[in-house]
């Protein structure tokens, strides 16, 4: 299997073993008719401050539901359409349809702006600005709805290409955050060079939270290190209330995680909304009376 081009063009830097290329080409083509047929669905879970308990944002998460396999999860589909390159029509489809999203959300009077996962291939894609321009003009986005999460893997690439990638959207208005941070081997040089607004800690570092010291020692380091940077740090992966206070003791601005909601379809996302915008209102008319 050698060919580059076409319509799946598996090419292999890395083997990987666990998943044989049959299946993994089986899957490829199960992901391509499941885009034709509107297989996947786009989940949303809430972002939180940690210092008012008010919802500051809502990553997009894409599903998968196969009618053969039952619900695939995206670590294991993504992979696979990024050694494709299907994971360039995948990203497409999930920035279409975040755009939408937060466009209708702002028209009932919700104001979510929505953080979307792009990946190295679809971010070097030259035509990818454009998209993002093109989505935000077809649907009326304010531009500061809409925020792009970035690994370290899409920086490194071509470090002056994204920086030119990054600036462009940038001066479009909208926001980047590098996700997954502190899995990846970059130089730090990067997050004074690159026009980012967040970090997003990641969850293998919350996991041991508050009894790790190395897992604290570096959550508190990122946290100290993004706040001098005036860059916004949220953790992901919060599952319990002592990672949630520890957190929120260094200093760390915002969380997700499994302890405020999963990522949930937009109606049930709707519902948590205004549970967690009802909790923030209480609790800050509390504080005010002990004020
Ligand atoms: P990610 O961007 O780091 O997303 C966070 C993952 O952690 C999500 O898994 C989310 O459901 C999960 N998560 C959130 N809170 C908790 C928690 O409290 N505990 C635990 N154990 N897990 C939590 P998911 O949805 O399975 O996605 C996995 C990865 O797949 C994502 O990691 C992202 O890299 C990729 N992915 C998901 N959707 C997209 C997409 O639309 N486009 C691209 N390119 N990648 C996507
Ligand atoms: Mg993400
Ligand atoms: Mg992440
Ligand atoms: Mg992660």
């Amino acid at each position: 299997w050698v060919k580059e081009s076409g319509r799946s063009a598996f090419r292999f830097h890395q083997p990987r073993k666990d998943v044989d290329l049959l299946s993994r080409m089986r899957l490829d083509h199960a992901m391509r008719q499941a885009l034709q047929e509107r297989e996947f669905r786009l989940h949303f879970q809430p972002q939180v401050s940690l210092e008012t308990g008010e919802l500051i944002g809502a990553e997009a998460l894409i599903r998968w539901r196969d009618p053969l396999r039952g619900d695939v999860p995206p670590s294991e589909f993504i992979p696979v359409a990024e050694e494709s390159g299907f994971i360039v029509a995948i990203g497409q489809w999930v920035l279409q349809q975040a755009v939408a999203q937060a466009a209708a959300w702002l028209k009932k009077g919700l104001r979510v702006p929505v953080a979307v996962n792009v990946s190295a291939l679809q971010f070097q894609q030259t035509q990818f600005v454009e998209q993002v321009a093109q989505a935000l003009r077809a649907y009326d986005l304010p531009p500061s709805l809409l925020e792009l999460e970035l690994t370290e893997s899409v920086l490194l690439r071509d470090a002056e290409e994204a920086l030119h990638r990054m600036q462009a959207l940038s001066e479009l208005g909208v926001l980047m955050a590098i996700d997954d941070f502190g899995t990846g081997y970059s130089s730090l040089g990067y997050l004074k060079r690159f026009p980012i607004q967040r970090l997003k800690i990641d969850r293998s570092f919350v996991k041991g939270l508050p009894g790790d010291a190395s897992d604290a020692g570096i959550v508190n380091a990122i946290v100290q290190m993004g706040r001098a940077l005036n860059l916004q740090v949220i953790a992901e992966g919060v599952e319990t209330d002592a990672q949630r206070d520890f957190l929120a003791r260094c200093g760390c601005h915002e969380y997700q995680g499994f302890l405020c909601a999963p990522a949930l379809e937009t109606r049930a996302f709707e519902e948590r909304h205004a549970q967690i915008a009802a909790q923030a209102q209480a609790g800050q008319a509390a504080r005010a009376q002990t004020a």
